[in-house]
């Protein structure tokens, strides 16, 4: 390149009319290449933006640039001039104007992508992950991380002002159950022992509680080996929180209006205050632990209005002490035979025995359980339920908490149908006064619904010996739109209770000795009462985004079955490796393919 003193540097989303005239040094890739009227027009993209350059066939460079291809790398001189009238593009920043170009340097030629970049148009997604630096380079994907970058920053910016300290913790410690299982890491220098990657670093923040810090936060990598979903990866982020000498209630305020600063900050969104609803509350009138506030569509329990019923299905559930469960289901008049019969099809892959459907036509109402429907019948559930001519009612008969989770999920369904989730809208609420201990699925047996350091109720701990399933946590869940943000609790700080809790979930002493002995140990020299919350980064910014996959927001993330396909994670290791670790692979003949 020449040596020119006139010249300014300028990234490819710089350039207005203002700068007519003057002489540009731009640098980026080649976002499309067009052979026009005998010149070339390049639109050169970097990280601000894309600015047309053009070639005319009377420089030096023209041949050479007619070889250019996506996604080479180039740098070029020029003069900016205006756009020909009629040519400028208003929807682009540089529209206005464009750089003729007299000098040329390819700083690096590009394959051909196996998709394009200059746009968002789909691909298939392992496509995507496994070429995801080109994916990157794609206008959502960069619009997704620099708005995570914002709201992480935000979120930083918040705490500090709040004198929070951010206390980084390792990755190589002893296992912290959060209900998934450890990664493991075996250790070389101490043959068959291992480290667990953490889960949360729920102890370590407890006890820089004990430490006397006061108030800890930390962006906190997280790692749980657990079956993956649409909203979940092997490794997370999550703000993590802690505060000593506070209440449930300085802990909500200090996480709710941190969201309401980032969401100002950021996206420019005032949130009104967050309403709470008790975890009884949600679960019958939501049928779900996280229910999506977006939209009404309450559940009406209707035990009451079948209490003549002759329809056997509903009398042996009332008799049993179940639950028939109320949904309307707004328009659904019109949905065909065929359409309630997809429903109930849904609603028994949920679980549920099945279900009943009431239309309530213009001309008169049809059931699927017809014959056992009065006057009376109909007119008290449209009174409850608040359906109207147009409608149609579903109903769900089962045991009590089976009724109350099949039809919160149809309701979900209906909100979807009835496009009434609408992503544009932003329904926060707190969940709180969880029941300590829940059914684990897996094992069957009652285990914290949070962890074993969140504290009960004050007034719960009498129940711990006589119906420890009864016994209520200080625990409280955010939700946006239907996601569960993330959980937070008051913990426990006294030794001899902690140690209970433990006793109560089926540990002897030994085993709390071997597990937890260090901690119950910092817990006898002075621990502050203490509490705190983490919310998940990767959700908050996917919704934050409009997106609905984690995926989407997450700069290197695994794909759905756990795998890295950039990288080619998990791989096998040299045998000398394991040796070196005194493992041996008792694995099958890895599966090929993704
Ligand atoms: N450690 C908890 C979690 O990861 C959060 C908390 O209790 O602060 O869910």
């Amino acid at each position: 390149m020449m040596n020119d003193t006139t010249i300014e540097r300028h990234s490819c989303g710089a350039l207005r009319a203002s700068n007519e005239g003057a002489r540009a040094e731009l640098s980026g890739w080649v976002n499309r290449r067009r052979d026009h009227g005998g010149l070339i027009f390049v639109d050169l993209r970097d990280r601000n933006g894309v600015t047309q350059i053009v070639f005319d066939p009377q420089q030096p460079h023209f041949a050479q640039a007619e070889h250019l291809r996506h996604e080479d790398v180039v740098r070029v001189r020029g003069v900016v001039r205006a756009r020909p009238a009629g040519t400028e593009n208003e929807k682009l920043a540089t529209g206005a104007i464009e750089v003729g170009v007299d000098d040329l340097e390819v700083l690096n030629r590009s394959e051909v992508p196996p998709f394009q970049v200059n746009n968002d148009d789909p691909v298939d997604e392992n496509l995507r992950l496994e070429f995801r630096y080109l994916d990157l380079r794609r206008p959502r994907l960069q619009r997704n991380l620099r708005m995570r970058h914002r709201i992480v920053k935000a979120m930083r910016d918040y705490f500090d002002e709040h004198e929070f300290i951010e206390i980084e913790t390792p990755m190589l410690i002893k296992s912290t159950p959060e209900g998934a299982r450890d990664y493991l890491v075996p250790s070389r220098l101490h043959p068959g022992r291992c480290y667990a990657l953490p889960q949360s670093p729920q102890i370590l923040k407890q006890i820089s509680m004990i430490a006397g810090f006061g108030r800890y936060m930390q962006i906190a990598r997280c790692m749980r080996d657990e079956d993956l979903r649409a909203d979940r990866q092997p490794e997370f982020t999550q703000v993590d929180v802690e505060m000593s000498f506070c209440s449930q209630e300085d802990v909500l305020d200090m996480m709710e209006s941190c969201i309401r600063y980032v969401w100002k900050s950021v996206l420019g969104i005032e949130l009104g205050t967050f309403p709470r609803l008790t975890h009884e509350e949600a679960m019958t009138r939501y049928g779900v632990d996280k229910p999506d506030l977006r939209f009404g569509l309450e559940l009406a329990h209707v035990n009451h209005i079948f209490a003549n019923t002759e329809f056997v299905v509903f009398k042996s559930v009332i008799e049993s002490d179940g639950a028939i469960v109320a949904l309307r289901y707004p328009g659904g008049a019109a949905l065909s035979r065929r359409d309630f019969d997809a429903l109930t099809e849904e609603s028994k892959s949920l679980g549920g025995k099945g279900m009943v459907w009431i239309a309530l036509g213009a001309d008169g109402t049809k059931s699927s359980a017809q014959k056992f429907l009065t006057d009376d019948v109909v007119a008290a559930l449209r009174n409850t339920t608040g359906a109207q001519t147009g409608d149609a009612i579903l109903l769900f008969a089962d045991a009590r908490a089976l009724a109350h989770a099949v039809a919160g999920r149809m309701r979900n369904l209906v909100g979807d149908r009835c496009n009434l989730r609408d992503p544009a809208r932003y329904a926060f609420c707190w969940v709180l006064d969880f029941p300590y201990l829940e059914i684990d699925e897996e094992t069957g047996r009652p285990a914290p619904a949070h962890h074993p350091f969140t504290s009960p109720g004050d007034d719960q701990w009498h129940l711990i010996d006589t119906d420890p399933l009864a016994m209520r946590a200080q625990h409280y869940d955010m939700v946006l739109n239907g996601y569960e943000l993330g959980s937070g609790s008051i913990r426990i700080h006294k030794p001899e209770l902690q140690r209970r809790i433990f006793e109560m979930l089926g540990m002897s002493a030994q085993q709390i000795e071997e597990r937890f002995g260090f901690f119950v140990r910092a817990l006898e020299y002075g621990a502050p009462p203490h509490g705190g919350m983490a919310l998940g980064i990767d959700r908050i910014v996917m919704l934050a985004c409009g997106e609905e996959n984690i995926r989407e927001v997450i700069a290197f993330p695994k794909n759905q079955v756990g795998r890295d396909l950039m990288m080619d994670a998990p791989a096998p290791v040299p045998e000398q490796l394991l040796r070196d670790l005194y493992l041996r692979s008792t694995a099958p003949e890895p599966a090929s393919g993704r």
